[in-house]
């Protein structure tokens, strides 16, 4: 049985930073949907040409294809106490999955990262200065944004409804929000 915890929020919140300190900390897998997605354009596979248009504009990877890549990696990680979902649900269907997969895959914890508008865009555009990152940009973040209030955000309701949410205030400094974090843990 590997517990899951459930890393939400919007992009440029900083889930991806405080997920793999948490990671090393206490021996958990880190899994970034969004990291797996880039290692598939940059090898130039099937499902990283198929998927390469859609992460440039911002828009999602459909569901099928992130739900059997994910499903993969949970069942090659056989030596960590647990992973961290770092990117994935994003929308209704891909929570469903993993409800069904909950006996062997059950989820302990979901941290909500909670950030306006505002900063994010900050954030995202500074983070684009260094990061490479082909949807680093004005405009992708725009759809990224809308994409997150559309197809994720109603998932904070349907994880607080049977789980055990927390919420994290992900505007300060790194530090700072990390000690908050593992005090969970
Ligand atoms: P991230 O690194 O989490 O910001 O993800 C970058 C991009 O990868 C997203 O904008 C989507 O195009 C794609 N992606 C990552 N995770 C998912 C997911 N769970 N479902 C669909 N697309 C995803």
């Amino acid at each position: 049985m590997t517990e899951l915890i459930i890393f939400l929020g919007p992009p440029g919140a900083g889930k991806g930073t405080q997920a793999s300190r948490l990671a090393e900390d206490k021996n958990l897998a880190h899994i970034s949907t969004g990291d797996m997605l880039r290692e598939h354009v940059s090898n130039n596979t099937e499902l990283g040409k198929t998927a390469k248009s859609l992460l440039d504009e911002g828009k999602l990877v459909p569901d099928s294809l992130v739900i059997e890549m994910l499903i993969d990696r949970l069942r090659s990680e056989k030596n960590k106490d647990g992973a961290i979902l770092d990117g994935f649900p994003r929308t209704l269907a891909q929570a469903n999955s993993l409800d069904k997969i909950s006996e062997n895959f059950p989820i302990s914890k979901v941290i909500v990262f909670d950030a306006n508008h505002e900063e994010l865009i900050k954030r995202i555009l500074h983070r684009g200065e260094t990061s490479g990152r082909s949807d680093d940009t004005k405009d992708s973040i725009k759809v990224r944004l809308d994409v997150y209030q559309k197809d994720t955000e109603p998932l904070i309701e349907y994880y607080e409804k049977n789980n055990s949410t927390i919420k994290i205030n992900a505007v300060g400094d790194v530090e700072d929000i990390y000690n908050l974090l593992s005090k969970e843990f």
